[in-house]
């Protein structure tokens, strides 16, 4: 039974606890141990649909993607305009994902 990245969808062999393309752990490693990889809650710059809320939380949290999304869709509806509001403030208060390169300037993007 093959397995495939949740964050890349690359098809990774069977019991494999990172994905070989990207790193991202499996469903099987997340599984295994819930919460051993977390990542900084920030807004990564790939996989956005919107601006980052919903995938910042899923990897930060070890959540599906798509779950967030299906769960923010039906909030928007259910609790509007709550859940707006609230994937507003998030996503003021979550920085973007830092560059993978170091900055040489010294000088972060937007801080003038
Ligand atoms: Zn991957």
């Amino acid at each position: 039974m093959a397995m495939y990245c949740k964050n890349c969808g690359a098809s990774l062999p069977e019991n494999v606890q990172f994905c070989s393309a990207c790193g991202t752990a499996t469903g099987f490693a997340a599984q295994a141990v819930p919460g051993a990889v977390r990542s900084p809650l920030v807004r990564p710059r790939e996989g956005r649909k919107v601006a980052g809320v919903c995938v910042g939380f899923a990897k930060a949290y070890g959540w599906d993607v798509l779950l967030v999304r299906i769960l923010m869709m039906v909030g928007a509806i259910v609790i509007f305009p709550l859940a707006e509001i609230a994937y507003i403030v998030a996503w003021l208060a979550m920085p973007d994902e830092p560059f993978s390169l170091p900055f040489t300037t010294g000088v972060p993007p937007g801080s003038s």
